[in-house]
């Protein structure tokens, strides 16, 4: 069976059991993805680059693999990586103009394990520059559009990723989400997003925006299929200073159908005036449907929210303006050359960077600068440990804490671009979880207006175990993920 219409519908989970039961092989499962991503990216542009060679290749050892019994979950598995993950096989641009051109000469460890594991690489995915930004327009070689309705955004930073998984185009793809880069995406495409907990997975090889918020995790069509790309990625490594040795617990282990004994936060700040009334009553639903699982629901409070987002443009662009003093022309992609070195920084950075970098360099050279360091750097860094205190204070009292994704659905392309602050309340509701270092799902929870609609699980340090389960156990009892774009841009799909 090779028929694209049958196997690149499946998750991973199901693909994984038939191709051990010989169904389909994997190098039938990568091309019929590769014959999709040529039917569909005209529409979507998820992708900045395909790497079908590598994925044949890889496709035709993970079938040798499948023969000879030496498998994981992954095995012949299609995935998508951001492309802010370095790949020695496939360009790495962090879609930059600064860094065309560059090849990295080694792979990120989340990317060397699932090569170890037999996945296959279908290619690298759109996102905004540099990560900086909530809806992919900020890519500098185009943006991704929503599968649901190509005329709108993907969400982002993560949008290709999001998108790929949507439309078919990968059957799990891996993203980035340093203030909701991987859950607002997953929610504006229908799809599952993950961001563990700061530090369950390595960031070494994830070209660095914000060092200590940044994670990486998965996107997926089940919260199954999330739980086990996460397992494969999850876990110490000395390459990153500020991974952890904690171990890494059998996610699926703890799958269950009912939700009684589980305490789930409401949070009064979360459910705030001015969200979309589409949203409101998907995610309110949402909530009531956890309850008639059997969860019990309570009511907390969270007071340092409404600090969070300033909290975060405080940080993040003070962190990226350290980090991105590297891309001078000198080590990496671009160089605008010109008769002095200062001269040739200048043009390089100039012409190389986009707007809202350049926005973010600036705010965070001046947050960090002598004179305002205390004002604005250490103040953030105070706020922030409130913020965190509030979900370590309200997980004494539950197990989860269930919020919207984000506070609308996906909105249309160029709609809020010559808005920053318009742009940055897209992630109100997934920066908190960012700034306190704690895991969030985010899974779909129903339709606004034909537009998906998601539901925000958050879960203690280090315990993606229990919200995977609570999502799970909502997915099976609703079914929301099953629901997929059946056109894109007018195409039958
Ligand atoms: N949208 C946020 C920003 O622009 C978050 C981005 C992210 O998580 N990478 O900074």
């Amino acid at each position: 069976m090779s028929d694209r219409s049958e196997c690149t519908t499946l998750t991973a989970a199901e693909a994984s059991r038939r191709l051990a039961r010989r169904e389909f092989s994997a190098r039938e499962l990568t091309d019929a993805h590769l014959a999709r991503i040529e039917e569909v990216e005209p529409a979507v542009h998820a992708y900045l680059h395909v790497m079908a060679d590598v994925a044949r290749t890889q496709a035709d050892t993970a079938d040798k693999r499948i023969a000879a019994g030496d498998t994981t979950p992954l095995t012949g598995i299609p995935i998508a990586l951001k492309d802010i993950l370095c790949t020695v096989d496939a360009p790495t641009t962090a879609a930059s103009r600064i860094l065309e051109g560059y090849r990295s000469p080694y792979d990120a460890t989340v990317v060397r394990r699932l090569r170890e594991q037999g996945a296959v690489f279908l290619g690298k995915t759109n996102t905004d520059e540099f990560a900086m930004g909530s809806s992919t327009e900020n890519s500098a070689f185009g943006p991704t559009r929503n599968p649901w309705d190509t005329s709108r955004v993907p969400g982002g930073s993560s949008g290709g990723s999001a998108a790929s998984v949507a439309a078919e185009e990968a059957m799990l793809a891996l993203g980035s989400d340093t203030g909701g880069s991987i859950r607002q995406p997953a929610g504006f495409c229908g799809v599952v997003g993950m961001k563990p907990t700061y530090g369950r997975v390595s960031r070494y090889g994830l070209i660095a925006f914000a060092s200590s918020l940044d994670q990486i995790g998965p996107f997926a069509r089940s919260v199954e299929d999330a739980a086990i790309l996460l397992g494969a990625i999850a876990g110490h490594d000395s390459f990153d200073s500020t991974s952890l040795t904690a171990a890494v617990p059998d996610y699926l282990a703890g799958f269950r159908e009912d939700l009684r004994g589980v305490r789930v936060g409401v949070a009064r700040e979360y459910i705030v005036e001015g969200m979309e009334p589409g949203v409101d009553g998907a995610v309110k639903g949402a909530i009531s449907h956890l309850e008639s699982l059997g969860a019990e629901l309570v009511e907390i409070s969270l007071p340092h929210t409404e600090y969070a987002l300033a909290t975060y443009y405080v940080t993040a662009p003070a962190e990226a303006s350290a980090n991105l003093a590297r891309f001078d022309g000198v080590k990496y992609g671009l160089r605008l050359e010109e008769p002095t070195l200062l001269a040739t920084y200048e043009r390089t950075r100039g012409e190389g960077f986009g707007s809202e970098v350049k926005r973010r360099i600036m705010l965070g050279t001046y947050a960090l600068s002598s004179g305002y360091y205390d004002a604005y750097y250490v103040k953030a860094q105070k706020v922030r440990t409130l913020i965190k205190k509030d979900f370590e204070e309200a997980f004494e009292k539950v197990h989860v804490i269930a919020a919207p994704t984000s506070p609308t659905v996906a909105f249309p392309l160029g709609a809020r671009t010559d808005d920053p602050y318009q742009m940055y309340l897209a992630d109100v509701f997934t920066i908190p979880a960012n700034m306190a270092g704690i895991p969030g799902i985010a899974v779909p929870c129903g339709f606004s207006d034909g537009l998906p609609v998601s539901l925000q699980l958050l879960g203690k340090s280090l315990d993606e175990s229990t919200i995977l389960a609570v999502a799970h156990a909502y997915e099976r009892a609703t079914g929301w993920n099953r629901h997929r774009p059946t056109t894109v841009a007018g195409l039958n799909v």
